[in-house]
């Protein structure tokens, strides 16, 4: 792309008359500077208006105020460096590839920036030949000389050239650092009087910070990294207030209108625990207690259920079902897979059904018949428990009577569906469960609504999994140690290489691998075979001879990856493990260490990422489920992390949960007061913090009223 914006900034002045209305709304093609081509290229950053313009905010600063003379670059440390365009050439070097090398010149010295496969560059420095450029990298030593390779880089504007602090935008193709810093200083300039102020002044002053006009200046446009910091912590705060109004808006209205009550649930509950084959552990007894203390109570039930993989939360739930169904009510429980709702059917009628209790299975792949019996068994409350997929919130699935909601693995469920499950009753109580140990940061802003019960202890007798990383070398031994397991009595489970593309390419790599074990490296053995796109009678019949110990060997996708309970199963390899995120590897390991055995997980692949390797060596090096779950959060990020991204609630613009802990903490003590005070956020301080509530977390809105 040439640099002329000189050119395109005239060209598209003509335009400046269909815009004399400025808003927020207004398109881009009417910001001052933003022709077709550009408004284009912003379209494919999610940049349509003004007020988007406004709010692209920058990924990153650079910091003017230190730059090094060429003289004093030194080898591998990053610098800043403005200097002029000397001469620029291209070849073409014995193995193909186009080498550009550009050499730039300032008072001190030379330095050459070189760049790969990118001819055109060579026209766009000949042109800025004698010309100031901007340049941002990291310089290597060669043999020769100083170089940069494929650094940053930007001509000196005239309009920048003033500037000290220069912000970096998330940039796409046909677009510029240049180009976008100016399109969005034309909107400021139209736009930025318009923008709303959502943060109340009396919370402005109790945090010290900015009105919003001084923070969206100080953020594009900072005269120093000090005001920028300022800028951006205001807008940090307002972004996640919005959020934790909202959050506390949802919190308050749940809370409102009286729920079921069942106010025997601690005595029944405590009295079929007492039959168990097994004495619950005191972390499940205290957990037992907080939930039927929940549902004793007017006030619905809106709680999650936290433990680590195998910690026991299925009695747990089977504790509060009985008591639920006790007092006369109906149950649902959700998981997110088919495999799961049928183990947790059978586990339930077997926990259950002693007392009399009825329970049925609501999956897709029921036939018609058998779909209309189980809507019928639920609608009359012959049947006292729904176990069910997504299926149980199909909109012909009604419910006599339910008074308790159970969502199994909910970090699989966004908020929506949680919220339709519920609408099935008339404000039932709430259990949602997850392995997922949620670190602080997000316990305050995903489950902000939730109150939170934590198993925190194994039951008696478990040993941690025994993890080790092994290199796809090393296969062999790895087999043969799969071979020794089994002989002595236990089971393996072999996962598949992550096929993220498509389930049905994940099945064929899946019965590949079955077919070529079971014929060159198990021959003796049995092996089994599961994936996704097998009919359920299928999977179910794979799992029961699993389950039996009928196949000794169970080759399979990241279908299992959640809740299925095998406990002589002792052995999980998991295939090319790079490939896999780390709160899934969690999950995958969990299936295993479930019995009296000694179990081990075989993470085997050859780390090709820096991030692959970390991944890695945090499996092998910890069981602490916390733990992972933090360095998941550092590796990924917060947007990325586990079902963040479907959990209902607005993606981020600016604030990053993990680093801005410090603000989304004086944020939530913020909203709760402000919420108590003002619950329908009717106050006239508050109209616009309401306006922005509804605009930007609709599911929550959603959520409330439902
Ligand atoms: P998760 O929390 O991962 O859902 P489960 O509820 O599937 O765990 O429990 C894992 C295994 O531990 C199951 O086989 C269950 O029967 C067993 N279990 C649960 N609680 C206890 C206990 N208190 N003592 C012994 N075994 C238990
Ligand atoms: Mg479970």
């Amino acid at each position: 792309m040439a640099w002329f914006w000189g050119k395109a900034v005239r060209s598209c002045a003509a335009k400046g008359d269909a815009s004399n209305n400025a808003s927020l709304q207004m398109p881009v093609q009417y910001v001052k500077g933003v022709g077709p081509s550009l408004a284009e290229a912003l379209q494919r950053l999610g940049v349509a208006t003004a007020e988007d313009l406004i709010l692209h905010f920058p990924r990153d600063y650079q910091d003017r105020t230190h730059l090094t003379p060429i003289s004093q670059l030194t080898d591998g440390e990053t610098a800043t460096v403005i200097a002029r365009v000397a001469s620029a050439d291209s070849r073409k070097a014995r193995t193909g590839i186009t080498v550009t090398r550009v050499v730039v010149e300032d008072d001190t010295g030379l330095v050459s920036l070189v760049f790969f496969n990118q001819r055109y560059l060579q026209d766009q420095f000949t042109r800025l030949r004698g010309r100031q450029i901007l340049i941002h990298g990291q310089p290597v030593r060669d043999r020769w000389d100083m170089q940069f390779r494929s650094p940053d880089w930007e001509p000196l504007s005239e309009v920048d050239s003033p500037r000290r602090v220069l912000p970096i935008y998330p940039l796409c193709e046909g677009l510029t650092q240049g180009r976008l810093r100016r399109a969005i200083a034309a909107a400021l300039d139209r736009c930025l009087h318009l923008m709303p102020e959502p943060i109340p002044h009396y919370l402005r002053e109790r945090r010290s910070l900015p009105d919003v006009w001084s923070a969206l200046r100080g953020v594009h446009q900072p005269d120093s990294i000090e005001e920028m910091e300022r800028a951006r912590r205001r807008l940090v705060y307002e972004e996640l207030l919005v959020l934790q109004v909202a959050l506390a808006a949802r919190r308050n209205a749940l809370n409102r209108d009286p729920g079921v009550q069942f106010p025997d649930a601690p005595t029944v509950a405590a009295r079929f625990a007492q039959q168990l084959p097994f004495e619950l552990t005191a972390a499940q007894q205290r957990v037992v207690q907080q939930i039927t203390a929940d549902m004793a109570s007017p006030r619905p039930m809106n709680r999650l259920l936290q433990g680590d993989v195998g910690s026991g939360k299925t009695v747990v739930a089977a504790c509060a079902i009985a008591a639920a169904v006790e007092a006369g009510y109906q149950a649902a429980v959700m998981a997110p897979t088919e495999i799961l709702a049928e183990q947790h059917h059978r586990v339930f009628r077997n926990l259950l059904e002693p007392f009399g209790v009825r329970v049925s299975l609501l999956i897709g792949s029921l036939s018609a018949a058998e779909r209309q019996a189980a809507y019928q068994a639920v609608a009359t409350g012959q049947s006292h428990v729904a176990i069910g997929t997504h299926a149980l919130i199909q909109e012909g699935v009604a419910f006599g009577n339910l008074g308790l909601v159970v969502i199994d693995e909910q970090h699989r469920f966004g908020v929506v569906q949680r919220a339709s499950l519920r609408a099935k009753g008339v404000n039932p109580d709430v259990l949602v469960m997850t392995a997922t140990p949620i670190p602080r940061t997000l316990a305050l802003t995903v489950y902000g609504d939730l109150d939170v019960s934590i198993i925190d202890e194994m039951p008696p007798g478990r040993r941690p999994v025994r993890t080790h990383w092994k290199r796809a070398g090393d296969r062999q031994k790895v087999y043969e140690g799969i071979r020794r397991l089994v002989s002595e009595g236990r089971q393996a489970y072999i996962v598949c290489p992550l096929v993220e593309e498509s389930e049905k390419l994940a099945a064929q790599a899946a019965t590949d691998l079955a077919e070529r074990l079971q014929r060159e490296v198990f021959p003796d053995l049995k092996v089994g075979l599961l994936h996704g796109q097998m009919r359920p009678a299928e999977k179910d019949a794979a799992m029961d001879d699993f389950r039996a110990g009928r196949t000794h060997v169970l080759v399979t996708t990241t279908v299992i990856e959640v809740g299925v309970d095998v406990p002589n199963a002792s052995v999980m390899v998991v295939e090319d493990a790079e490939r896999f995120g780390l709160a899934q590897l969690h999950q995958l390991r969990g299936r295993v260490g479930r019995g009296e055995h000694q179990s081990y997980c075989v993470l085997l692949g050859d780390a090709r990422t820096p991030e692959g390797e970390a991944r890695l060596q945090v499996m092998a090096s910890t069981t602490d489920g916390f733990r992972i779950a933090e360095e998941d959060l550092h590796l990924r990020g917060p947007g990325e992390f586990y079902g963040t991204r479907q959990s209902g609630l607005p993606s981020l613009r600016i604030a990053n949960i993990v680093r801005d802990l410090g603000v989304l903490e004086q944020a939530r003590e913020d909203a709760q007061q402000l919420v108590e005070g003002d619950p329908d956020l009717a106050e006239p301080e508050h109209r616009i913090l309401a306006g922005q509530v509804r605009r930007r977390c609709p599911s929550i809105e959603l959520a409330s009223v439902s």
